[in-house]
């Protein structure tokens, strides 16, 4: 195995808890890495609703999930965090010499000095079709939540799933795609009004196939489908894309040795440190008297706990509280100077 990437601290998690604490360590000159087990930033806020607007972030009174994503973003920019995607954080030990190792899915290990666990309701897993055998099509010919829809342009796509995001994705496709099937196991969508009108009157129009039925086999042209009326058909697919939700799994998490408390870490609202010193935990992942499970929250959270890191960090340096308005070494780390 390689050798592990040394580092002061690592993130795991880049919801917008985890991206903010990689500036506040930014502030504090704590360099970071941040592991997701997802293939793009902004945790729940772009996996659930990447669209919809927020009003209760402070200092803006609207934006989207997704657009408070990509503000973080940038504005971790000056710091170069390294962000590890597609990736899940699987283990965490305990050195000789105080520090941390963390293993990844991936095979990768992290050697640090502090962690900070952002990992809000756990790992974002989509939800797998349950046929035997298909998941060899991965990657390939099956794609579950796609992020840009231009490669299966000119192909005959079945979309698989019936709420927002999968009647999105059905429509979204029609002007690429040279065919469009929507399967769902019955003819009732789990979405917006508006999305299911639009989809009816595509399927009315005859742009749009819809099938009821449950994915029960596959050859190499035809996904089989098992109907409500006891049938099989045989769709022809040269793509296929499952919407069938995004679960989050705690996941390994829960084996690292932490306390658990109804699934959250509890942690002191000093540093936001759990039992374990140089752990800490920020963001929907912890709980404390009062806790609530909004974002304004997990930002101070990972403020005070950016300052607890501080301490471990450089035990023998008191850090003086400066403002990023007038502090020209700020300036200088945030590149503004
Ligand atoms: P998350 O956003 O959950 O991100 C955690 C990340 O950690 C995920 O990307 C996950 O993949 C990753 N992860 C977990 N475990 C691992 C692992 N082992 N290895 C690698 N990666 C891992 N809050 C508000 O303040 N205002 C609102 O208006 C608001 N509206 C909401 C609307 C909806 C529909 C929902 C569902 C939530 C809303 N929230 C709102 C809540 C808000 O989204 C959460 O409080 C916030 O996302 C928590 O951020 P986080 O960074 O702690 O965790």
């Amino acid at each position: 195995p390689a050798a592990p990437i040394e580092t002061d601290a690592l993130i795991i998690g880049a919801g917008p808890v985890g991206l903010f604490q990689a500036f506040q360590l930014g502030l504090l000159e704590i360099s970071c890495h941040i592991v997701d087990a997802l293939p793009r930033a902004g945790g729940q806020c772009v996996a659930l609703y990447g669209d919809k607007p927020i009003y209760d972030i402070p200092g803006t009174p609207v934006t989207t999930g997704r657009g408070l994503a990509d503000s973080l973003l940038q504005q971790i920019a000056p710091f170069k965090p390294r962000i590890h995607f597609d990736e899940q954080v699987a283990t965490l030990a305990r050195q000789d010499d105080g520090r941390l190792l963390l293993g990844t899915s991936r095979g990768n290990a992290f050697l640090c000095k502090t962690v900070f666990i952002a990992a809000g309701v756990g790992a974002f897993v989509p939800r797998r079709i349950a046929v035997e055998g298909i998941a060899s099509l991965e990657g390939t010919r099956l794609f579950y939540h796609p992020d840009a829809l231009e490669r299966f342009a000119r192909q005959s796509v079945i979309v698989h799933g019936g709420d927002d995001a999968a009647l999105e994705t059905a429509l979204a496709l029609l002007p690429l795609a040279k065919a469009v099937t929507l399967l769902h196991r019955r003819d009732v969508f789990q979405a917006e009004e508006a999305t299911v009108a639009a989809l009816r009157e595509r399927i009315a129009a005859g742009a749009l196939r819809l099938q009821v039925g449950q994915p029960v086999g596959f050859d190499p042209a035809h996904l089989q489908v098992a109907t409500p009326d006891a049938q099989t058909v045989a769709l022809p697919f040269d793509t296929l894309i499952g919407c069938l939700g995004i679960s989050p799994r705690l996941g390994p998490i829960a084996d690292w040795g932490l306390a658990l408390e109804r699934k959250q870490l509890p942690v002191d609202t000093e540093k936001f440190q759990t039992q374990e010193r140089g752990v800490f935990a920020v963001g929907d992942i912890n709980t404390y008297p009062g806790k609530k499970k909004l974002i304004v929250c997990g930002f101070h959270e990972a403020t005070l706990a950016a300052w607890g890191a501080a301490a471990i960090v450089f035990p023998d340096k008191s850090i003086p509280l400066q403002y990023t308005t007038t502090s020209t070494r700020l300036h200088t780390l945030l590149g503004v100077a």
